[in-house]
């Protein structure tokens, strides 16, 4: 049986779970889903991850290990570097 595979950023499903998945058109509704994600320069599509959407997280959950062969298809989507502050800004500098 084979086994899901991550190549760079993408995950190649292993067959149950690309056999679990609902096609692009019908992924409002609940069930697993595919995160497909198209790089704009080349136009090249490919599964960036796997998730469901169902009980409380109807916007979606993102499996970090495939819920029929286990292995990890999640560490590639998490952050290398630690949390990025450069978002926000805390202005303690208040004059009194
Ligand atoms: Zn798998």
């Amino acid at each position: 049986m084979s086994k899901c595979r991550v190549e760079g950023k993408k995950v190649i499903p292993c067959e149950l779970l690309d056999q679990t998945v609902d096609d692009l058109y019908t992924r409002i509704r609940k069930g697993i889903f595919d995160l497909v994600v198209t790089n704009l320069d080349t136009g090249e599509q490919y599964t960036h991850g796997f998730g469901t959407k169902s009980g409380e997280h109807k916007k979606g959950l993102m499996f970090n290990f495939c819920p029929f062969c286990g292995e990890d298809i999640g560490s590639h989507l998490k952050r290398k570097s630690s949390v990025d502050n450069s978002g926000g800004t805390v202005d303690n500098s208040k004059n009194s």
